[in-house]
């Protein structure tokens, strides 16, 4: 690709392309095969081409795309109604990204408190190595430097704190405070799971405060950690939570889940879309759930990852000037590096492998949650391979 690009400048994109794919396999324009453990980050948990959404896709294409909300959509309420009766949720809106569910959770945070006679209290309270998207809003919760500098005023209401610091948390919080927000594992931060007891720590705090207690599961949730939401391992429930990634499998959609009390200010006219939750994404995103939801399938989500994790951590071991440490929860793994995080993708785009980087240097590890115990044994040689080619010269094996 050398001749100059009409698109934006804002990708520095490797130099492959693929054409298609099955299961955990994608195959490049060149017929090569790549093994995908990145699921363009943690989109495709069942893979590429699953036999069942494809047929449900194919069969919605030639009935009906699109509608609007102006009608009721009868796949967007049941789809709904399937992931009310598995979480904590009363109430969902469907939107078609990651950041939109987040600007929708931001908006239902603070409309609660106006509709209870609070319109001051509107701040948030996120943390540092956060991300929630690159809206306006998202990036101001985000907090991170390099994505809102140059875009004007940043959006007023997030207050920044350190990670897993319950006093700093404490400190924060002031007459105007609205609501905390964490991802329970972060993802572009570098896969750092929130510790269990802090979760819970947050929603005494918040009840204590009578805050709301926001969940960014776009990256974590949706059964990549061995439940369907990554805070089910802490036991307690947030009063909204955003969705997306692996929601659709790859259709583009996300959806913002709430309590019945935490979303009463969102009332008729107030918030919109026009694709959001379309009978074309429903559609998928049932399809999603069927497999998902079927018996066994997160039972054998935890079984893969223990035998993913326990393998990583030996090439840690044995590659130590390479990886220092493997950490992350279920199928959401990271390979914190000595060397540069884009050194390891890149041996592994060379062993035929696809990985993400993220903050902290860390390489993540996001394998389709159908993923079989053949397609790890191949991850996991692949990686001993490149961690090996990148330790020679410094006593590796
Ligand atoms: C990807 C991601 C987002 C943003 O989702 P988009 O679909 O890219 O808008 C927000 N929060 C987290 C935790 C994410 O991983």
């Amino acid at each position: 690709m050398t001749e100059p690009s009409p698109l934006f400048e804002t990708y520095a994109r490797a130099d492959i392309a693929f054409d298609h794919g099955e299961g955990s396999w994608i195959v490049d324009t060149r017929g090569e095969r790549y093994l995908d453990f990145g699921g363009g980050i943690a989109v495709s948990a069942l893979g590429h081409a699953h036999p069942h959404l494809v047929e449900t896709l194919r069969e919605q294409a030639g009935k009906l795309w699109h509608t609007s909300n102006l009608y009721e959509v009868p796949e967007q309420r049941r789809l709904a109604r399937r992931l009310v009766e598995a979480t904590f949720a009363d109430k969902v809106f469907f939107t078609n990204s990651g950041a939109e569910a987040m600007e929708c959770a931001i908006k239902t945070a603070r409309r609660y408190h106006y509709a209870d006679g609070h319109p001051e209290r509107f701040r948030i309270i996120t943390f540092e190595g956060a991300f929630h998207g690159r809206t306006l809003a998202t990036i101001a919760a985000g907090g991170q430097p390099k994505y809102i500098e140059g875009f004007g005023p940043k959006v007023e209401g997030f207050d920044q704190v350190p990670f897993d610091d319950l006093d700093a948390l404490k400190a924060a919080i002031t007459g105007e405070t609205a609501a905390i927000l964490i991802e329970p594992i972060q993802g572009e931060g570098g896969i750092r799971p929130v510790p269990l007891q802090f979760l819970r720590d947050l929603r005494t705090v918040c009840d204590e405060e009578g805050l709301l207690l926001i969940f960014d599961e776009i990256q974590c949730g949706m059964g990549r950690t061995g439940k369907l939401f990554a805070h089910e391992w802490a036991g307690i429930e947030p009063d909204i939570m955003a969705v997306a990634k692996a929601i659709g499998g790859g259709f583009p959609m996300g959806a913002c889940l709430a309590t019945e009390e935490a979303a009463k200010g969102m009332i008729p006219g107030v918030h919109g879309t026009t694709y959001g939750g379309n009978p074309l994404a429903m559609a998928v995103g049932n399809a999603v759930l069927d497999v998902m939801l079927a018996d066994g399938f997160l039972e054998g989500v935890r079984d893969k990852a223990l035998r993913l994790k326990q393998g990583l951590a030996s090439i840690a071991d044995r590659h130590p000037y390479v990886i220092e440490e493997v950490r992350g929860e279920g199928l959401m793994l990271g390979l914190k590096c000595v060397v540069p995080n884009t050194a390891l993708v890149k041996e592994l785009y060379a062993n035929h492998m696809l990985t993400v980087p993220a903050g902290d240097n860390v390489v993540r590890i996001l394998p389709p949650l159908t993923s079989t115990d053949e397609d790890i044994r191949i991850a996991l040689e692949r990686i001993e391979k490149a961690a090996a080619s990148l330790s020679s010269g410094h006593g590796g094996r």
